[in-house]
């Protein structure tokens, strides 16, 4: 590895690369191809306790034409990331070499030290950006009712894209060989790390999955829940989503809750099974491609988001569904 850091210039963005178990996200590769809006020259930035394989992946990925450099900060604290060890990092890396733009995607983590960072230059933080017009962002508000343009006059913009607004880069061309590890000075630690509480799961992450089962309230037990992961079974490569009263009820987990208050989805195909379709639940689901809706009642306001709409019970539709699927595929 190179072991000097260049200084970046005047205008330039740092983006931080999203990864977990050692893989690089998808998350990245879009919000790669979103930072590219800024016109600036792009350093990626990947902290964790063994950088290795990612930086692997990225140097096997990402192409030299869109990261001029990789910056590496190898540390032990990132094993379990804290928000108060990142903030640092980054502030010591826009002081150091003068980046312009921070961008993230909208990940949890990312909520958390985003602001963090921000305060320390008395920036507004520019979040969830869906969209670039010109120097103007584009972001939700209103559970996706209204879309807020917002112009900023930081000298360091803080920004976060939501990657399901975006493409993954492409990933052809001469790829990005210049790696550079960085000293990260400031560990002081005032977050202390317990445990993680990982839920296990065969399927894929909900953010992006291709297809996405959700289920709601009707469903009526954890129990009963379990139709659907036949169905995803069936399907293949599904991820399996909530809403927010199925989560309440205990009949799904926490991470599995789509909407303002959960994940943000667009899926190539998102079927809502017994889901009324509130308000919002549509901010977390409505730019899906295909939206079919199984509910019984023709009213219900997830029909007028649907491109197909199942009129009837789901006990009786998503097993029938599940049959046909597994028909039709063998
Ligand atoms: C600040 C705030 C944030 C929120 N954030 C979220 C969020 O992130 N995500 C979210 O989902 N919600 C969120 N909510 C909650 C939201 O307002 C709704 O209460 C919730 O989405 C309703 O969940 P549901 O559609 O499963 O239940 P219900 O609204 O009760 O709908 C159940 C549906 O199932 C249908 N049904 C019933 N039985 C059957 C059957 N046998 N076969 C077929 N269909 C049947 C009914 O016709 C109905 O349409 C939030 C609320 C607030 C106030």
């Amino acid at each position: 590895m190179m072991n000097h850091l260049r200084n970046c210039g005047k205008f330039s963005t740092l983006v931080f690369a999203d990864h977990s178990s050692g893989k690089l996200s998808k998350s990245t590769l879009k919000i790669l191809n979103a930072a590219k809006l800024l016109n600036q020259q792009i350093s990626l930035l990947v902290t964790s306790n063994d950088a290795n394989s990612v930086v692997d992946q990225i140097k096997s990925s990402i192409p030299s034409n869109v990261v001029h450099q990789v910056l590496v900060a190898q540390h032990d604290s990132f094993k379990a990331p804290q928000a108060d060890v990142l903030g640092n990092l980054v502030k010591q890396l826009i002081d150091q070499h003068g980046f312009t733009n921070f961008v993230t995607s909208t990940s949890t983590l990312a909520k958390d030290f985003l602001p963090r960072v921000a305060v320390k230059y008395a920036a507004q933080p520019i979040t969830d950006v869906i969209a670039i017009n010109n120097d103007v962002f584009l972001r939700p508000v209103y559970a996706g009712n209204a879309i807020a343009q917002v112009k900023s006059s930081d000298k360091v913009k803080f920004i976060s894209f939501r990657p399901t607004n975006f493409e993954e880069i492409q990933q052809t061309g001469e790829k990005v060989t210049n790696i550079v590890q960085v000293k990260v000075e400031n560990t002081k630690q005032l977050i202390e790390h317990v445990s993680d509480e990982l839920v296990q799961s065969d399927k894929p992450e909900l953010t992006t999955a291709k297809f996405i089962v959700s289920g709601g309230r009707a469903l009526g037990s954890k129990e009963n829940f379990k139709i659907l992961d036949e169905l995803a079974n069936a399907l293949g490569n599904t991820a399996i989503g909530a809403s927010r009263a199925a989560v309440d009820a205990g009949y799904a987990a926490n991470d599995q809750q789509v909407g303002q208050t959960g994940k943000v989805v667009a899926p190539e195909l998102y079927i809502a099974v017994g889901i009324s379709g509130a308000i919002q639940h549509l901010a977390g689901m409505k730019d899906s491609k295909v939206i079919v809706a199984i509910n019984k009642d023709q009213e219900a306001p997830i029909v007028s988001v649907a491109d197909y709409t199942i009129v009837d019970d789901l006990f009786k539709v998503v097993p029938e569904l599940t049959k046909k699927i597994k028909e039709i595929k063998q």
